[in-house]
């Protein structure tokens, strides 16, 4: 097991001023880099000496990384831009709230203000078994520690598990998720761009990374399309304590309404399971409801479909329940 020491492992570190100067660095140390964004995920890992990399690529300098900015079809937020910067930006807090307040939600003032979006979804999972360094499925072992019988597994996955147990903890996964965010990765061989949610991945896809990028891409940027501007929104984070803390489950929804009537939804759910789940179904149910009590009570009942309960976390259900019909019943 790890424990917590003062020094971290040498590296090499990078500074590249660019995005292509970024990805040049990233090819030429192939499986062997570590990108920095705010570090707030990374130095846990390096001081722990759990992952040593041998070059570090810092994109402190990268500005074109960095800002918020309309674009033709909605606005787009550099993967550098600081947590604290989206929380505050007047566009994004009048027509895209949810995702202001889903930035507001991560941790404390400090950590939004060195903390960037893209290390936010891009953070690894806190499963204290594999973040102590516990040779688990995740960690390139042959158990998964956190289903074991005896296990401490309160904060743990209730669905969408393979093998490993352990959840997303990011807080603006599952707001970007509801506004059908796009993300750009971009590689060597040009940029991909991904819907936010199949650019998170659960352990059946792959049990060693939490999103679609491998060692070679970066995550520049993220697309927030005009189609959900405006919409109503809805995100609670249910947590253990009110400073500061991660998920124990959070919702976050966006409503299109046609009059009283609910036209079109996207309803997301993290800290449930290792990537934050989309509910087709009970979106569907609600899609021409006046939210009203029938139908927050059916969506909520869809959303915990399949779900199943580890030694500790049976709590997880009825709250997850709960959030759904809290954000449904937001409507009416
Ligand atoms: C005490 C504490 C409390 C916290 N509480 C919360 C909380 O309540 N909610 C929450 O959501 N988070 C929480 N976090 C996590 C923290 O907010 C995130 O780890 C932080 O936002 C990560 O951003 P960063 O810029 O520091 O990323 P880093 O730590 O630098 O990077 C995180 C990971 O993302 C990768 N990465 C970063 N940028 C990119 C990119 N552009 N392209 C590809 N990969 C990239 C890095 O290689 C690394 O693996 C907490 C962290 C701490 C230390």
């Amino acid at each position: 097991m790890a424990n917590i020491r003062d020094m971290i492992p040498a590296f090499e570190l990078y500074q590249p001023t660019s995005v292509e100067a970024a990805l040049d660095l990233l090819d030429e140390h192939r499986g062997r880099s570590w990108i920095l964004a705010g570090g707030l995920d990374s130095f846990d890992w390096f001081k722990d000496r759990i992952k040593r990399p041998e070059a570090v690529i810092d994109l402190g300098g990268v500005e074109e990384m960095n800002g918020i900015r309309e674009v033709e079809n909605g606005i787009e937020i550099g993967a550098m831009t600081s947590l604290t910067a989206i929380e505050r930006d007047e566009r994004i807090r009048s027509r895209y709230s949810v995702v202001a307040d889903a930035a507001r939600h991560v941790a404390t003032p400090q950590i939004r203000n060195q903390g960037t979006l893209g290390g936010n979804i891009s953070q690894d999972t806190r499963c204290w078994y594999y973040r102590s360094g516990w040779p688990c499925y995740r960690a390139g072992g042959n158990t998964c520690y956190a289903a074991a019988p005896q296990a401490m597994n309160r904060e743990h996955a209730i669905m969408g598990a393979s093998r490993c147990v352990a959840v997303n903890p990011s807080d603006t996964a599952p707001a970007l998720v509801a506004v059908d965010a796009k993300m750009i990765v971009e590689n060597t061989g040009g940029p991909r761009v991904f819907d936010a949610e199949d650019f998170f991945i659960g352990p059946a896809i792959d049990i060693t990374r939490m999103t679609v990028m491998k060692p070679r891409d970066l995550l520049t940027r993220i697309q927030i399309p005009a189609t959900w501007a405006d919409a109503h929104f809805y995100y609670e984070k249910v947590r253990d304590r009110g400073s500061w803390d991660f998920q124990l489950v959070t919702v976050a929804a966006a409503f299109q309404m046609d009059g009283g009537t609910i036209g079109d939804a996207r309803i997301a759910v993290n800290g449930v399971a290792p990537y934050p789940v989309r509910l087709e179904a009970a979106e569907r149910r609600v899609r021409g409801t006046s939210g009203d009590e029938a139908a927050a009570n059916a969506a909520g009942e869809l959303a915990i479909e399949g779900a199943r309960a580890l030694r500790q976390n049976d709590y997880k259900i009825p709250m997850m329940r709960n959030l759904v019909r809290r954000a449904v019943r937001s409507v009416a």
